[in-house]
């Protein structure tokens, strides 16, 4: 069984996890959001994928929530000490992964190549690819201005409330090498429990990949990252309040028209009427046999 899913950074990591945990070896593909990546002190550095890739590999902190296990902070400190930019979080663990990248993206290699080389590298029979080998950049309107995505989330905290979101780029943008194909061959699409405005939407916003979702001939299931209309972190309940007038489930799938068949809820936001077949269970994801259970629900509901 070849399944596809859709995901963001954290929440989408979490549920790479479980999905991975439910198939075999090799049958998963994850397209991940390029709209985070940012270049800090030089170095390309793509947040979500890197979520994906040390989740899927375990070298992720779980109480941290992003990041490597064990990371430490030498490199980023004395970097602020000599003058340079400290504002974006970088361990030195992670600080190795952005320097491999960045030289391979240097040397005219793609970030569809080099994020299979890190997979492959880590262990992994997942397969990692991002949704676009071009320059994708989610951008944030706010009403104190229009800021650049980690700008807005890093920067400022993400305090400014959302009034769009725009996807620099994504009207030019080509799936990267391997979306279209896994697409084609997938028997089922997940979309994970995502932020949908700022990790899914950019993925969406590549038009042929949007394509290929909206002309598929096999089940799309998303999970709602809302647990009884709140968000297990960050600012997906407050973005879809003010951008979509609240935070129920059939504000959660009018983020997806056209693109799934069902929504899987958490029993708190139940009984709900999405305007999509639903499915209650419990989608909070406390450790990997509580993902791998929800993984197995949405796969359920995509058969
Ligand atoms: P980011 O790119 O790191 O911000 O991560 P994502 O966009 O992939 O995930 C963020 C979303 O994950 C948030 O909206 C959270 O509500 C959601 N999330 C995190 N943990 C859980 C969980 O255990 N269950 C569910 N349903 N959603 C979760
Ligand atoms: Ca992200």
């Amino acid at each position: 069984m070849n399944v596809v899913l859709l995901s963001g950074g954290v929440g989408g990591a979490r549920f790479a996890r479980g999905v991975q945990a439910a198939l075999a070896p090799g049958e998963l593909t994850v397209i991940g959001n390029v709209g985070d990546d940012v270049e800090v002190l030089g170095l390309h550095v793509s947040p979500d994928l890197d979520s994906v890739l040390y989740a899927l590999a375990d070298l992720n902190d779980e109480e941290r929530g992003w990041g490597r296990a064990g990371e430490t902070w030498n490199a980023l400190a004395a970097a602020s000490g000599w003058g340079g930019e400290d504002w974006f979080r970088l361990g030195d663990l992670d600080l190795g992964l952005h320097l491999v990248r960045t030289q391979a993206l240097r040397a005219g290699r793609s970030l569809s190549d080099v994020t299979a080389q890190l997979a492959t590298v880590a262990g992994l029979a997942t397969r990692i690819v991002p949704a676009t080998d071009d320059r994708l950049r989610t951008q944030i309107v706010t009403p104190s201005g229009t800021f650049g995505f980690q700008e807005w989330f890093v920067g400022r905290g993400h305090r400014d409330p959302v009034d769009a979101v725009r996807f620099d780029g994504a009207s030019e943008a080509a799936p990267a090498s391997g979306v279209l194909e896994a697409l084609a061959a997938a028997d089922a699409i997940l979309i994970a429990p995502s932020n949908p405005y700022v990790s899914i939407q950019p993925i969406a916003a590549v038009p042929a990949l949007r394509a290929a979702l909206e002309q598929r001939r096999v089940r799309c299931v998303a999970v709602s990252p809302l647990i009884g209309g709140r968000a297990v972190k960050g600012p997906a309940d407050r973005m879809l309040s003010r951008m979509a007038g609240g935070t129920e489930p059939r504000h959660v799938a009018g983020c997806y028209e056209e693109l799934i068949d069902a929504l899987v809820i958490d029993g708190s936001d139940a009984p709900a009427d999405a305007g999509v077949p639903t499915t209650v269970t419990a989608t909070l994801m406390s450790d990997l046999a509580a993902a791998r259970r929800l993984a197995e629900k949405a796969l359920e509901a995509a058969a």
